[in-house]
């Protein structure tokens, strides 16, 4: 298949590109597009087959259920009940990046909910992705615009890398914002469970409701033949092609043992890649070290994660080795996907 790329400058859409790609999506095909998370992998979220074949291009397992984006307040058909919590969430919080899990209505089809009667709905504050739902005319399912298990795209050149030839559009935009998929809350228990940590931080959401919790199951190595709430969260993701392992606790200790690490692989005649901060990129001798940033910004540290990791890939390095940062505010959504793009391989020092 030929697939249609359009880079879209953002202080003037390109209207007929946006209404291109949103008829492609009304006509049950898949169109990729940015969002202030991640670039998502979009088809029209009520059509059975359509939403097949976002789990075709993408290698994705059937049981991991999509997030429905929609551009307005109207979302009384997509649910069979708004708790008065899911409101205030959604007045505070949309369009930005966080979804809710309801109880779904019959017109989301199985496939969409990969089975569950409930379903994540979100607002995008993206503008691009917001005017590709209205120019659809139906709420849009999209994961993250990747192959399954390789670090979410947040530039639109991976969306290319991933799916061109296999979709049949690209829409493109700005580096996303985020730069990780958003936070979702489990409205459908009492009290708001967050099941995923991203954007929107527990700090933030208890601003709204005290009682809202995280799942602590979601910071931890699942064991065992675990269910987790959010189906996503048994498999493999965000990965690197390199094994990646993380290194956490003191900072000094860190950089020693990091340093003592890469060694040992450079004896071995491996080339290993080092995730370290803008404080700490010039304590590393050997390796290649890339900056994720400064630890004084953790958004952006945040925002940088999925791509620096993708760099690596390309660099066709043999192992990774990251610092760990603190896990507070944004930096449990960052932590929670490192350690899963490590497959929880953390050596504590
Ligand atoms: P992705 O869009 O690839 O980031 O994946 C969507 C994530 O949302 C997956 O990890 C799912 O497990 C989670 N999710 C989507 N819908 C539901 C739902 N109805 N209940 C629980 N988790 C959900
Ligand atoms: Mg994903």
């Amino acid at each position: 298949m030929e697939t249609k790329v359009v880079i879209l400058d953002l202080d003037n859409l390109d209207r007929t590109a946006i209404e291109d790609a949103g008829k492609v999506i009304r006509n049950g095909g898949l169109v990729a597009f940015p969002t202030e998370t991640v670039y998502g992998l979009g088809a029209n979220a009520l059509d059975d087959i359509a939403v097949k074949k976002i789990f075709l291009a993408k290698g994705r397992p059937q049981d991991n259920p999509l997030i429905v984006h929609i551009a307005d307040f109207n979302i009384e058909y997509l649910t069979t009940e708004i708790p008065e919590i899911a409101k205030r969430l959604m007045e505070k919080f949309w369009p930005g990046p966080l979804t809710l899990i309801l109880k779904k209505s019959q017109i989301i089809p199985d496939t969409t909910s990969a089975g569950l009667n409930t379903i994540g709905i979100r607002m995008p504050s993206n503008i691009v992705a917001r005017e590709l739902i209205k120019a659809a005319g139906v709420p849009i399912a999209a994961p993250s615009a990747n192959v399954s298990g390789r670090p979410s795209p947040t530039e639109v050149s991976r969306c290319i890398e991933d799916l061109e030839g296999k979709i049949e559009y690209i829409l493109g935009g700005e580096k996303c914002d985020v730069g990780l998929e958003s936070t979702i809350v489990d409205c459908t228990v009492e009290p708001p469970c967050v099941l995923r940590p991203g954007g929107i931080t527990l700090e933030m959401l208890r601003e709204v409701n005290s009682e809202i919790y995280i799942d602590p199951a979601i910071m931890k190595k699942p064991v065992g033949d675990f269910k987790p709430k959010a189906p996503g969260m048994k498999y493999r993701h965000y990965a690197p092609k390199a094994p990646l392992k993380i290194v956490q606790g003191d900072l000094q200790k860190t950089i020693a043992k990091i340093n003592e690490i890469v060694q040992n692989y450079i004896d071995e005649n491996k080339t290993v890649g080092i995730m370290a901060t803008d404080e700490t990129v010039n304590f590393y001798k050997n390796g290649i070290v890339r900056s994720l940033g400064s630890r004084n910004d953790i958004s952006n540290i945040g925002k940088n994660l999925f791509e620096v990791l993708r760099g690596f890939d390309d660099l066709g390095v043999d192992i990774i080795i990251s610092e760990a940062f603190e896990e507070i505010d944004f930096g449990v959504a960052v932590m929670n996907r490192l350690k899963k793009s490590a497959g929880y391989d953390i050596i504590n020092v």
